[in-house]
C-alpha cells in the first residue's frame, strides 16, 4: 500500500510540475494575449492538485499504507503528508477559495498603491488579509500555539515566536550598536560601481559564473524576469531567473550567487525524493542554502581571488585599475537604508526583525492599520537609525502582505545565521580556502550534496544541524560573523 500511495502521490507532483511549468513560462515566454485563459488552465490544475490530495482514496491508501511495517524514511514521507492533509482538512474550501480570490485582488491594489505611493489604496485589502489570515490559523491551531505560532511553522516547521524572539533579541541587542559603530565610520561607494556595465556581457560572465557555483545548466536554464527567483519541475529541470542594470552590475552578479544557491539544493535532492512530500519545503533551509553561497562564499576573498580576473577581462575599461582588495572592500560596504532587497548582510537582519515584530502584533493583536506606516518609520529610525521618505520606500516596498504570507519574512534572517552555522563548522573541519582558491567548487557542492541537500526535508532544520555540526540551530555563530566582518572591514577594535 506504501508504493501505491507514492504512486499516487507522483500524480499529484505531476500536475504541480506542469503548474511550475506554467508559471515561469506566464513570467517569461508566454505572450500577454495568453494570460487571461493560461490563467484559468492553472485555476483547473490547480484544483485538480487539491482533488487528488483530499481525495478518499487517497486518504484510505495512507491508512493502509501506515499499518505495513515501515522504515524511518516511509514514516517521515507518511508524517509530512498527514501533516498537509490536517492543514488542508482545517481550512473549508470555501473560505479557501476567498482568501485565494482576495489575495488576487490585493496583489492588484498594492501594485497600484505602490506606484501612485498612496497607502490609503492598499489598507483596506490589508486589513481584510489580516483578518482571512487569523480566522485561518485559528482554525489550523494546535493546543497551546498562539496564531502567529501557527504562520511560522508553515514556513519553517519547529520554529515558534519562543524561538524567534530569543533569536531577534540578541540580534537586536548584539547588531545594533555595531551597526551605529559601522555608520559613524561609513565609506564612500566607490565609483566603478556606479558605472555602466555592457548587459550582454554581464549575460555571459552570469552564466558562467552560476556554473562555475556548480549549477549544471545541463539540467536548468537562467532567464529574466523583474525580481530575480528560482522554481523547479523536478531535480532535473530547475529554472532560475536575473535582472540586469546597466548601471548596477553587482545587482545581477550577486543575484546570480544566490539564486544558484537556491537552484543547486534543488538538482542535488537524491533521485528517491524528487516530486515526493520529501521535496525542500523549508524556506529557512532553502536560505540558508542561497545566502550561504550568496554571502560566506560569495563576498569572500578566496572565492574572487581566482574568478575575478576574469571579471576584469569582461570589464577591462571600468575594472583594469580596480585591485581585487577594492573590489571586495566594495562589494561589503555596509550602509543603513530603507529597502530590504538593497541592505547589505549587517544591516539585513534588522529589516527582517522589524517586519517579525510588526506581524507578531498584526496577527496576535489587534493593530490599528491606519498606524502601521508610522509603526514602519518609527522602528527604521530606532533600529537603522533612517528616516523612511515614503510609503513607496516604507511600509508598500514587498509584496508578501499583499499574498497573505504572513510568517514567511523571519526565515530569511533564519536561513542567514543557518548558513553561517554551517560555514562555521565546514572551515573548521575543511580546507575551505584551499578549495575556493584552487578554482575549483566541485569538493564545496559535494560536501553540501552529502551533508545537506540530497535528504530534501526528510530531516528538519535541527536534525540536519545536529548530526551535522554537532549541535542544535544556534545564531551565535551568525552574530560572531558579522561582527568578525564588521570589525575587520572597518577597523573597530571594541566591538
Ligand atoms: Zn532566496
Amino acid at each position: 500500500m506504501y508504493e501505491q500511495l507514492m504512486l499516487m502521490l507522483k500524480r499529484y507532483y505531476s500536475l504541480q510540475s506542469a503548474l511550475s511549468l506554467f508559471y515561469f513560462d506566464m513570467d517569461t515566454n508566454a505572450a500577454e494575449g495568453s494570460i487571461q485563459r493560461s490563467a484559468e488552465v492553472t485555476n483547473q490544475l490547480s484544483a485538480m492538485a487539491l482533488e487528488l490530495l483530499k481525495s478518499d482514496s487517497l486518504k484510505e491508501t495512507l491508512q493502509l499504507a501506515k499499518q505495513e511495517p515501515l522504515d524511518a524514511t516511509q514514516k517521515r514521507m507518511i508524517a509530512i503528508v498527514e501533516k498537509q492533509l490536517k492543514q488542508l482538512e482545517a481550512i473549508p474550501n470555501a473560505l479557501y477559495l476567498e482568501n485565494e480570490a482576495l489575495c488576487t485582488k490585493a496583489q492588484w491594489a498594492w501594485e497600484d498603491a505602490k506606484t501612485k505611493d498612496d497607502y490609503d489604496l492598499f489598507k483596506p485589502y490589508l486589513k481584510q488579509i489580516i483578518e482571512k489570515s487569523k480566522q485561518m490559523a485559528q482554525l489550523k491551531r494546535e493546543p497551546g500555539q498562539s496564531l502567529y505560532d501557527v504562520l511560522l511553522d508553515d514556513y519553517e516547521e519547529g520554529m515558534d515566536e519562543k524561538s524567534y524572539d530569543d533569536f531577534f533579541e540578541l540580534i537586536k541587542k548584539e547588531l545594533v550598536p555595531v551597526i551605529k559603530k559601522v555608520n559613524a565610520r561609513k565609506k564612500p561607494r566607490p565609483h566603478f560601481m556606479d558605472e555602466r556595465y555592457d548587459v550582454d556581457k554581464q549575460k555571459q560572465f552570469n552564466h558562467e559564473l552560476a556554473s562555475y557555483e556548480g549549477f549544471d545548466f545541463k539540467r536548468g536554464m537562467m532567464k529574466e524576469t523583474e525580481h530575480p527567483y528560482t522554481t523547479n519541475l523536478h531535480k532535473d529541470d530547475v529554472r532560475l531567473t536575473n535582472h540586469y542594470y546597466e548601471d548596477n552590475f553587482t545587482s545581477a552578479l550577486f543575484s546570480t550567487i544566490h539564486e544558484a544557491g537556491h537552484g543547486i539544493y534543488e538538482q542535488n535532492i537524491a533521485d528517491a525524493f524528487t516530486m515526493s512530500p520529501a521535496v525542500h519545503i523549508s524556506s529557512g533551509m532553502h536560505e540558508s542554502q542561497s545566502r550561504f553561497m550568496e554571502n560566506c562564499i560569495g563576498r569572500s576573498e578566496a572565492f574572487w581571488k581566482p574568478l575575478y580576473p576574469r571579471l576584469q577581462s569582461y570589464f577591462e575599461a571600468q575594472l583594469k585599475d580596480v585591485s581585487l582588495d577594492e573590489f571586495i572592500d566594495a562589494i561589503n560596504l555596509s550602509e543603513c537604508s530603507c529597502i530590504r532587497t538593497e541592505a547589505d548582510e549587517l544591516t539585513y537582519p534588522l529589516h527582517i526583525l522589524i517586519r517579525y515584530e510588526l506581524e507578531k502584533q498584526m496577527i496576535n493583536g489587534d493593530v490599528d492599520i491606519e498606524k502601521l506606516p508610522s509603526m514602519w518609520n518609527a522602528m527604521y529610525k530606532q533600529y537603522l537609525g533612517v528616516d523612511v521618505p515614503s510609503c513607496r520606500e516604507g511600509i508598500l516596498q514587498d509584496v508578501h502582505w499583499s499574498g497573505g504570507s504572513f510568517g514567511y519574512f523571519p526565515t530569511y534572517a533564519l536561513g542567514s545565521a543557518i548558513a553561517c552555522q554551517l560555514y562555521a563548522y565546514l572551515k573548521k573541519t575543511e580546507p575551505l580556502e584551499v578549495w575556493l582558491e584552487e578554482e575549483d567548487l566541485s569538493k564545496l557542492c559535494a560536501w553540501l550534496k552529502e551533508n545537506v541537500q540530497s535528504f530534501g526535508c526528510l530531516k528538519t532544520t535541527n536534525e540536519m544541524l545536529r548530526e551535522v555540526t554537532g549541535e542544535p540551530f544556534n545564531p551565535r555563530y551568525y552574530i560572531d560573523y558579522l561582527k568578525e566582518k564588521a570589525a575587520k572591514m572597518y577597523k573597530i577594535q571594541d566591538i
